[in-house]
């Protein structure tokens, strides 16, 4: 689709996505059935309602995205000239994360949009919290009477009773910026039931706390997860380890579960959940046994003189005795002992390792939530995961895994608040010293023991009451009116979580706002509105 000879030489030099992928003419030339950008603002299609009779409709096409996963695929909504009405949502083959395609979900967007039950208006509750009465207020009413709430709370000087709690985010940020404008520490997020583990062992070896896998380009793709169906990036992934595994890529599927991934693998190793870094540290040997490790990566980009210096002082200081040391460090590790902890037999375990050992810099991994939140300590999973990237030197390279902060688009927002001149105890509770992202598992336990209240409390498309293991312990603290003294659930849709709360304010579905989305869902940075 490269319009102009510098757009193929960028392509080339992957300065821009390649969205042909040029080693698969075939895919690019499907493309092509999508509608031309140059046609977008008058697009012409026959009414199918009208069929067998020829009507021609028109419409607009407005890019826009899905964001019923994090994925946020690209999507065109036809906006049908005649009503200004959105009739259908269609890929937008120019995003180049999703390339045109998307999953079912993408089309359905336009249920929710025309979801008869869809909250369209402020609401109040009348009479007890949870008690199901509500009453429609104007915004002005709703504005007023949360902000003077809210200033009534900041007048305290109280730094942490003004609380806006994330599930679904996708505003980049913006929301903390104003949490920090009033100087509290109030910004919680769902995280640790989901992809805080993972993030703690990426981000312990080197700060960006998320992976970008280049499937694509990739030798060997070892998943610790199900990306085909149900996995983290799902369609933008799946696509690409397809393409890779139709370039000759091989599959290995960590997952305990016959999923639709693992069906697909040329690998699928069953392991007993929690069980994985045994398998990934066996790998390790074995990549160090027989030398197979990256020298020159490691050398410039582990910091393995401070590890001699601070476990064997009295060592030569020489890469060559890091790596004699290292080997009696994992000593244990056997293919044996993995196949053991994992409850696989041996073969599989030294059968799929020879692939992984030998990928080299196009060995691509991937782990996110599943076996790295599901499991205690599992961090590790991650930390090992990458461990093996780093030893071949896979790391930012083409097919290997990079930070996703190569991929990702972040804005800086100007005239940044600073830090609030506190800390919230209820999200970051002083006994636990090395938590990663605020403990919102425990936020009603805590409440429940006294440690803290809060005066305003924002819910934005996060609903506990049902996604949480302990949803009887939410209801609990949002009817204590003592507890939380005003309830606001910012959601588009009605929800078990909204229910308890004292107002309801309608959000827009992702497809109509205006958020930028950026996610590192390929080997390569996009922007989307
Ligand atoms: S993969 Fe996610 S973002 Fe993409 S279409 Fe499906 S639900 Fe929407």
């Amino acid at each position: 689709m490269a319009d102009s000879l510098i757009e193929e030489l960028a392509q080339k030099l992957r300065i821009i996505p390649n969205l042909d992928r040029e080693h698969s003419p075939e895919s690019g030339a499907a493309l092509r059935k999508f509608p031309s950008p140059d046609d977008w603002h008058d697009h012409v299609e026959l009414d199918a309602n009208e069929w067998p009779k020829r009507v021609e409709r028109r419409y607009s096409l407005v890019p826009t995205t899905c964001f019923n996963c994090e994925s946020a695929c690209g999507m065109l909504a036809y906006v049908d000239k005649e009503s200004g009405q959105v009739t259908k949502f269609e890929g937008n083959p120019q995003h180049p994360g999703s390339r045109g395609r998307t999953c079912a979900k993408g089309p359905a967007t336009i249920n929710q949009i025309q979801d008869t039950e869809r909250i369209m208006h402020p609401m109040r509750r009348i009479g007890r919290r949870g008690a199901g009465g509500w009453e429609r207020i104007s915004w002005d009413e709703a504005l007023d009477e949360i902000s003077a709430k809210i200033r009534a709370s900041l007048k305290t000087g109280a730094k942490d009773r003004v609380v806006y709690h994330v599930g679904r985010p996708g505003h980049e940020g913006y929301a903390n910026r104003i949490l920090k404008a009033w100087g509290v520490d109030g910004h919680n997020s769902h995280t640790n039931i989901c992809s805080a583990g993972a993030r703690l062992g990426y981000g312990l070896w080197h700060k960006h706390d998320r992976p970008s896998p280049d499937h694509a380009n990739a030798k060997v793709i070892l998943l610790t997860s199900s990306h085909l169906e149900t996995g983290h990036y799902f369609n933008p992934h799946a696509q690409r380890i397809l393409e890779g595994m139709m370039d000759g890529a091989k599959l290995i599927v960590i997952d305990p579960r016959l999923s639709n991934t693992a069906a697909m693998a040329d690998h699928w190793l069953p392991t007993w959940p929690g069980s994985e870094p045994a398998l990934f540290l066996a790998w390790a040997k074995m990549i160090l046994e027989r030398g197979l490790y990256d020298r020159k990566f490691m050398q410039n980009w582990v910091n393995w003189e401070m590890w001699l210096d601070a476990a064997h002082p009295d060592e030569p200081r020489t890469f060559e005795r890091f790596i004699e040391l290292l080997l009696e460090e994992y000593a244990e590790y056997t293919p044996e002992f993995a196949a053991e902890e994992c409850r696989i037999p041996v073969e599989q375990v030294i059968e799929a390792g020879e692939a992984v050992i030998n990928a080299g810099s196009r060995l691509c991994t991937h782990v996110w939530r599943a076996a790295a939140i599901g499991n205690l300590g599992g961090w590790q999973v991650a930390r090992t995961l990458h461990l093996l990237n780093v030893l071949t030197g896979s790391v930012g390279t083409e097919g290997g895994t990079a930070p996703n902060s190569w991929s990702k688009f972040k804005p800086e927002l100007f005239d940044n608040p600073p830090d609030p001149d506190g800390w919230n105890e209820l999200h970051y509770p002083p006994e636990y010293t090395l938590s990663h992202y605020e403990m919102s598992p425990i936020l009603p336990h805590l409440v429940k023991d006294g440690r803290g209240t809060m005066d305003v409390y924002f819910t934005r498309v996060f609903n506990p009451v049902w996604t949480y293991p302990d949803g009887f312990s939410w209801i609990e603290m949002l009817e204590n009116e003592e507890a939380i003294g005003c309830h606001i659930a910012l959601t588009p849709t009605w929800n078990e979580t909204a229910f308890f709360a004292d107002y309801v304010l309608p959000m827009g579905h992702a497809s109509e706002r205006h958020d930028i989305n950026s996610y590192a869902t390929s080997a390569g940075k996009w922007v989307a509105f």
